[in-house]
């Protein structure tokens, strides 16, 4: 990676931490309340020491081949490992193994799954159920209706730390339709906690929809090419 890159990712982190600080001014939430979990799928690892470098540590990745070369390449770092990928069952115990963090839980086998293959000796996986708010058959997350139940269930199980609930809404550029799907979710959460659920993470908003997010309580935005830039077409 060139000094050019470097300096590039960088500049594009500050620029990211200043547009999270200003949308927690402008929409009432203490500053430094909305955390950034820096979504680094096919990265180099030269882009995420860069990052690490400017004081980031939470990571997101998508692809577990990926993730566990990025691991080995970076042990010794103090990295948060956040898994945001779509999960198959038969890949849960890499998820269970190698991350600290995964967001995209919805459904109970895989939760069930998770907890059973988390290694001892490792604290609980934390995770967030992915809730699908905008109600389209073809993305992933549990239906609304189902959550609590969901939710309950995961929270029972002993080697899972449910944090609480994660969204990916259909991409629409209205800022009310936007603040729309996200208040659904945090409405969700808060019926969670009310029932008595510790909840403290609403994984929501990337680059197109961080304001809205952040507006409706998002406590970790998810952002990828806003910090790294382009994604290269393939990992290196
Ligand atoms: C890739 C990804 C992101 C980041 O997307 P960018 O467009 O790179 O900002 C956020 N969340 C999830 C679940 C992702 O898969």
């Amino acid at each position: 990676m060139t000094t050019t890159e470097h300096d590039d990712i960088a500049r594009r982190l500050a620029a990211v931490r200043q547009r999270i600080r200003d949308a927690e001014a402008a929409y009432d939430r203490e500053t430094g309340s909305v955390e950034l979990l820096a979504v680094s799928k096919r990265q180099p690892v030269s882009a995420l020491r860069t990052a690490i470098a400017q004081g980031q540590h939470a990571f997101g990745e998508n692809y577990l081949q990926e993730g566990a070369e990025k691991r080995e390449a970076l042990a010794g770092e103090p990295i948060e490992w956040h898994f945001v990928g779509a999960i198959q069952s038969n890949k849960t115990r890499a998820v269970a193994e190698g991350f600290d963090w995964v967001h995209t839980v919805d459904r109970l086998k895989i939760a069930r799954r998770l907890s059973e293959q988390r290694p001892d000796g490792l604290p609980p996986l934390q995770c967030c159920l992915q809730v699908n708010v905008s109600g389209e058959a073809s993305k992933s997350g549990a239906e609304p209706a189902e959550v609590r139940a969901l939710a309950h269930a995961i929270a029972a199980l002993p080697n899972l730390r449910l944090r609480g609930l994660m969204t990916l809404p259909e991409a629409v550029t209205a800022f009310d339709a936007q603040r729309a799907a996200f208040r659904q979710l945090s409405e969700q959460q808060t019926g969670l906690i009310n029932d008595g659920l510790a909840l403290d993470t609403l994984s929501m908003g990337m680059s197109n929809d961080l304001e809205a997010a952040v507006a409706e309580g998002a406590t970790m935005v998810r952002l990828g090419t806003a910090v790294f830039g382009p994604r290269p077409e393939k990992p290196s």
